[in-house]
């Protein structure tokens, strides 16, 4: 239900599948005036904008220019929905140089550089929302992806020192921890893997993409006016 008093804007960078794509079409749900945010899926972001009344907007979030160009097309952002990400699967020993780099690029850099853009409008404004979607593996660890859980460790650490920053100027900046999602990013797990996964998993199933956007809405909406500098894990209990 809608509780926004006047239409307001969302830029979900990632939007155009997974976790980004149902946050895009539960913000829609609820009244926001959603951007799109897509780098390769451009025939996706396009079908999401049409279905949910929005906009798509292409950059490669790792191109501080590219990113920075988006924003700048967005116009007023009341939202900034950091999604945009990739994993990195490996021993630490076979991590390139070049890999470690493209994955800090994405996943860390593409979010400083979305926020960087966003954030002089929201100051402007004295209003603004941000929600990074880091990773449980960014709290707890995990094993074999120490790559990718340090660039969301890096992420849950921004959010800590942000929302001291923004907060004086009625910016609220959380991080959303999920845990396994059944996304395009799991299709490496075998549906045997995936169903020990499940078993491990308090609640006894693996996440949707859909328990990650109702939390991110609720984040985003004024009944969570008072909630900033967290990091909220949405993950059935499962730990790494
Ligand atoms: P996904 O289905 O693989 O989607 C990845 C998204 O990132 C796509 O929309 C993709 O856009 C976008 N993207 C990739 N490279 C980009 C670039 N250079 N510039 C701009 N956008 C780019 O993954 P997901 O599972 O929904 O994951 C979304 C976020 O949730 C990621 O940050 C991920 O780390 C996090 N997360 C996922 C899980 C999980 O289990 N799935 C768990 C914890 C956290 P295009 O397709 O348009 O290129």
């Amino acid at each position: 239900m809608s509780d926004l008093g006047a239409l307001k804007t969302a830029l979900v960078t990632g939007g155009s599948r997974g976790i980004g794509a149902a946050i895009c079409r539960c913000l829609a749900r609820d009244g926001w005036r959603v951007l799109v945010g897509y780098y390769r899926s451009e025939a996706r972001a396009l079908a999401l904008a049409r279905e949910i009344g929005g906009e798509a907007l292409g950059a490669d979030v790792s191109d501080p220019g590219q990113a920075q160009a988006m924003v700048d097309a967005a116009g007023e952002i009341d939202l900034l929905v950091c999604c945009a990400g990739a994993a990195l699967p490996a021993q630490i020993q076979d991590i390139g140089d070049e890999a470690w780099r493209e994955l800090f690029a994405l996943n860390t850099d593409g979010a400083f550089y979305c926020v960087r853009a966003a954030v002089p409008g929201m100051i402007r404004r004295r209003r603004g929302c941000i929600l990074f979607i880091s990773s449980v593996c960014g709290v707890y660890g995990s094993s074999c992806e120490s790559a990718y859980a340090a660039t969301k460790g890096a992420l849950n650490s921004l959010t800590l020192s942000l929302y001291k920053e923004l907060g004086p100027s009625g910016i609220r900046v959380n991080a959303i921890a999920p845990g396994f999602i059944d996304t395009d990013m799991a299709a490496a797990y075998s549906p045997e893997e995936k169903a020990a996964i499940a078993a491990d998993t308090p609640l006894g199933r693996l996440g949707r993409p859909e328990d990650v956007a109702e939390l991110a809405a609720f984040l985003a909406s004024s009944r969570a006016g008072f909630i900033t500098g967290q990091i909220i894990g949405c993950d059935g209990g499962f730990r790494l």
